[in-house]
């Protein structure tokens, strides 16, 4: 496994692999590595005949208040995790090596997709995802690109810029990983002690409660589900909803009633920590 820092380095073995006709698959990551990421550097194996994983902490997407310099990092445990996931290089660049005043595509995000949901909560955000990863398309131009589901917004937002700007890497996706309880794994459990990890189960138990009711009625009104989620499972003082919403999954419109592409999409606050996660109803 290589371990790259510069782009000198990284477009010297990228050159190698071309010349040698290997196809690549590419996850980028924010690093402090769980078995979420390590499912998509899986599928990046399964896909390519190379893996490439970048761990960069994005400043340009975390607003002023968000938990940037807190956000947690761990490099040398990083790289023992992609080396035994079978990684073949990591690019771990500091903040100048990605900004350092090259031009790059420029794409806004269209509002329909940038101001609802988490983009609502975190102004500026997508618009700074939008921006680190058309760099690092530009840096690493490879076949493939692999998001998880969990941050689906995220998803949808890459996969429209990608075409738009006719980007490189086809994109792929992967489902969303999760302890044995249901907790989506995610970078910031770290910041959860025992009892916020508990309360924390109300993301996975509303999307087991509103697949149930989507089971019982497939054409249900999505507002009554929301109605009853809220007046139970978020109904607890440790828990701060930011949103709970039921869209249709191919556009993130808001669904009046429940159809077959009905994702259920929630942000809540425990504590100082925001936690997300999401689901199709018929999945
Ligand atoms: P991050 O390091 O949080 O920027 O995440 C890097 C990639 O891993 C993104 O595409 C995320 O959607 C994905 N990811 C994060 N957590 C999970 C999870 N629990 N299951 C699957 N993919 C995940």
């Amino acid at each position: 496994m290589e371990i790259i820092e510069n782009r000198k380095d990284l477009l010297t073995i990228l050159n190698t692999w071309k010349d040698l006709n290997l196809t690549t698959a590419f996850v980028p990551t924010m690093g402090y590595l769980h078995e979420g990421h390590l499912s998509l550097v899986k599928k990046g194996n399964e896909q390519a005949d190379k893996s490439i994983v970048s761990i960069f902490v994005n400043p340009t997407q975390f607003g002023p208040n968000e938990d940037f310099s807190q956000y947690p990092r761990d490099l040398n445990r990083d790289i023992t995790l992609l080396n035994e996931a079978n990684c073949d290089l990591i690019f771990a660049p500091d903040v100048d090596e990605i900004y350092d005043g090259s031009q790059i595509p420029h794409w806004s995000v269209p509002d329909s997709l940038s101001l609802r949901l988490c983009g609502r909560s975190r102004p500026g955000h997508f618009d700074g995802v939008v921006e680190v990863v058309t760099r690092l398309f530009t840096l690493i131009p490879a076949d493939f690109a692999i998001f998880g589901e969990k941050d689906y917004q995220q998803l949808c937002i890459i996969k429209t810029m990608t075409n738009a700007l006719k980007l490189k890497p086809k994109i792929l996706s992967g489902p969303i990983i999760r302890n044995p309880e249901g907790l989506a794994l995610s970078s910031r459990n770290k910041y959860l002690n025992d009892l916020e990890k508990n309360t924390a189960l109300c993301l996975f138990q509303s999307i087991q409660e509103a697949k149930k009711m989507a089971a019982i009625d497939p054409t249900m009104n999505a507002q009554s589900i929301l109605e009853y989620l809220k007046g139970t499972l978020f109904n607890n003082p440790l828990i701060k909803l930011d949103y709970l919403e039921i869209i249709d999954e191919r556009n993130l419109s808001l669904l009046e009633n429940l159809n077959p592409f009905a994702r259920l999409m929630i942000a809540v606050y425990i504590g100082q920590t925001r936690l997300i996660d999401n689901a199709n109803l018929f999945e």
